[in-house]
C-alpha cells in the first residue's frame, strides 16, 4: 500500500501522544505503532551489552540485530517483554543519544515502513513520522503543550509508576530531551511543513482526539483508509 493513509501523530515529549494515539487509532478502528517505544527497545539493548551511548557503529549495529515487536501496547526484545523495563529513568535519560545515531535510524525507519506497508492504514507516533517516515501522509498533525503542563502530565505517570520525581526535575528532563531531539543532524523533531498544530494545553483527551479524528476523516474520505487493495 501506498502511506498516504498513515496518521502521522508527531510532538515533543509530554504533549499526550501516546494517550492521544490510541483513543485516536481505536475510534477509528486502526491499529497504532508507538516508535519511542521502538527507539527506547534499542536503547535498553544498548544498555544491557554496556556499549556506549555515543558510540555510533556499536549501537547501530545493536538496532539492525534485535528484534523489536510490538503488540497490543507491549513490547518484546529478542523474544522478551520488556514494556516496563523500557520506561525507566535510566532509558529514558539515554534514550536521546541513542535516537540521535544516523544507523539506530535507518534500522528502525526501515522497520516502521515495513509494518505500513503490511496494512492498509494506521496511526504512527513518533518525532520524524510527517517529516521522514511517511512524508506522504495525508493527515499529519504536530502535537505540543506548554512546557509546566507536559511536567505535569509527566509527573502523574511517574506517580502511578511508584515514583516521587518534582515538577522541577521534570521540566529540566523535557527541556533537555527536547534539546537534543531538536537540534541532532538527523531527522530532528519538526513540525512538517503541511502538519496540522494541536496545542494540548487546557483541553480534555476528548476534545484532542475528537478533533484529530475529524481530521483524519475529512483527509481519508470514506473507504479509502481501510481498502487493503489501495
Ligand atoms: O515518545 P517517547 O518519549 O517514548 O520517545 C522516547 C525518545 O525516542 C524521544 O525522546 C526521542 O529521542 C526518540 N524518538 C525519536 N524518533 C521517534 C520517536 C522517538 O527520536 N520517531
Amino acid at each position: 500500500m501506498s502511506a498516504e493513509a498513515i496518521l502521522a501523530i508527531d510532538g515533543p515529549a509530554g504533549a499526550g501522544k501516546s494517550t492521544v494515539s490510541k483513543q485516536v487509532a481505536d475510534e477509528l478502528g486502526l491499529e497504532m505503532l508507538d516508535t519511542g517505544a521502538m527507539y527506547r527497545a534499542v536503547t535498553l539493548a544498548v544498555l544491557q551489552a554496556h556499549v556506549p551511548l555515543d558510540a555510533p557503529a556499536a549501537c547501530s549495529e545493536i538496532a539492525s540485530r534485535v528484534a523489536i515487536e510490538l503488540r497490543d501496547g507491549t513490547t518484546w526484545l529478542d523474544g522478551i517483554d520488556v514494556s516496563v523495563d523500557i520506561r525507566t529513568p535510566e532509558v529514558t535519560r539515554a534514550v536521546s543519544v541513542v535516537a540521535a545515531h544516523a544507523g539506530v535510524r535507518s534500522a528502525l525507519v526501515a522497520h516502521q515502513r515495513h509494518w505500513a506497508a503490511t496494512r492498509a492504514a494506521g496511526v504512527v507516533e513518533g518525532r520524524d513520522i510527517g517529516s521522514v517516515v511517511f512524508p506522504e501522509s495525508r493527515c499529519k498533525i504536530f502535537l505540543s503543550a506548554s512546557a509546566a503542563e507536559r511536567a505535569r502530565r509527566r509527573q502523574i505517570d511517574e506517580a502511578n509508576a511508584g515514583r516521587t520525581v518534582t515538577i522541577d526535575e521534570l521540566v529540566a528532563d523535557i527541556e533537555r530531551r527536547d534539546q537534543l531531539d531538536s537540534n541532532r543532524a538527523v531527522s530532528p523533531l519538526v513540525q512538517a511543513e503541511d502538519a496540522q498544530a494541536v496545542d494540548t494545553t487546557g483541553r480534555t483527551i476528548d476534545a484532542v482526539v475528537d478533533e484529530i479524528v475529524q481530521r483524519y476523516r475529512a483527509a481519508n474520505p470514506s473507504g479509502e483508509a481501510v481498502d487493503v487493495s489501495a
